[in-house]
């Protein structure tokens, strides 16, 4: 199976691509997919910088030029469930877009016509991560996650969030992933690890853990490549 892992920061992916150890590179639209065989499948692996735009881009590239036939987001996130912890894991149940906004129109927050509040992720995946997180005996969340192009570090935003979306958790891509994926008709699973929780010391508290939160979210979706 050709199987895209994908991330939005270097910090997301290198410890990846260090475990794979050797790959190609390719330059194509202003990044770098590095390709290899690993555990009986072909990877293609890439981060796309922040935000829902170069995630978009990634996503899709991924499927239409490299083949992919599942995607796998690994990163770190903002937590705004009190139940998830620094270094805690989520996977998305179903994603959604805090950032859009054409309510003016009478539409709910995060929808357009023709598009969805909420973007389903795939069961089947979903239920081997679960697996996965059982045979290595730690807890995998799972939840909704709330995408838009902002840092959120406000316990006000955060709380609308909570109140708007029941969102779990909030990041920068995962719904871009998320469309781009259901569009194209490819199973996807949005893992992250919490790096923060999204209030006013969000800043300093992501880059406090965002690589020591990256590897462990790296190390679970290796461990989910291995078994599929
Ligand atoms: N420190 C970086 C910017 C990080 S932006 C720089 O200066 O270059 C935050 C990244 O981590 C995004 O990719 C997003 O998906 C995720 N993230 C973690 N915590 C977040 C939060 N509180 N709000 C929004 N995104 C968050």
């Amino acid at each position: 199976m050709i199987i895209a892992i994908m991330g939005a920061m270097p910090e997301e992916i290198e410890p990846i691509l260090e475990r794979v150890g050797s790959y190609e590179t390719t330059e194509y639209a202003h990044n770098r997919y590095f390709t290899c065989n690993y555990a009986g499948h072909t990877l293609v692996i890439a981060y796309s910088k922040i935000g829902k735009v170069f995630s978009a881009l990634t996503a899709a590239t991924m499927i239409e030029k490299f083949g992919a036939q599942i995607l796998l987001f690994s990163g770190v996130a903002g937590g705004i469930n009190p139940k998830l912890q620094i270094g805690d894991l989520i996977v998305a149940t179903k994603l959604c877009q805090h950032d859009l906004d054409i309510t003016a129109f009478g539409h709910p927050y995060g929808y357009v016509p023709e598009g969805a509040v909420y973007i389903e992720s795939d069961a089947a995946l979903r239920q081997s991560a679960l697996e996965v997180a059982a045979a290595m005996g730690i807890t995998l969340q799972e939840g909704v996650i709330a995408t838009g192009d902002q840092f959120v570090a406000s316990n006000e935003r955060k709380a609308w969030i909570e109140s708007t979306f029941h969102a779990d958790a909030l990041e920068m891509e995962g719904t871009a992933v998320a469309v781009v994926c259901d569009a194209l008709e490819v199973p996807f699973l949005i893992l992250r690890a919490i790096s923060d929780t999204a209030d006013m010391d969000a800043g300093f508290d992501f880059d406090t853990f965002l690589e020591s939160s990256a590897k462990v979210s790296a190390r679970f979706i290796m461990k989910m490549v291995e078994k599929l």
